[in-house]
């Protein structure tokens, strides 16, 4: 168990976005709970089943991903858990 598997994709702040990084080559992009929530059943996704269905958007890659939790206002990282 880890937090991933506690959180919603419902339950981010607007604030908050994930940032998956490439396991293969280190390429990361970002996914926002508004994205996400574009598709409403997709709120009820837990974070780590997230993680396993994302994939490396680099082209040609298509590597596993690790997904973090970041705030959009500033860059520093977001260690799991919610206030
Ligand atoms: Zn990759």
């Amino acid at each position: 168990m880890s937090w991933k598997t506690n959180i919603q994709v419902r339950d981010l702040d607007p604030d908050q976005k994930l940032e998956l990084t490439c396991t293969q080559c280190g390429h990361v992009h970002y996914l926002t709970p508004e994205i996400i929530l574009r598709a409403p059943e997709r709120g009820f996704l837990y974070l780590d089943e997230i993680e396993r269905e994302s994939i490396c958007r680099a082209r040609g890659c298509r590597g596993a991903v690790r997904l973090a939790l970041v705030r959009n206002k500033d860059t520093s990282a977001f260690v799991g858990g919610l206030a």
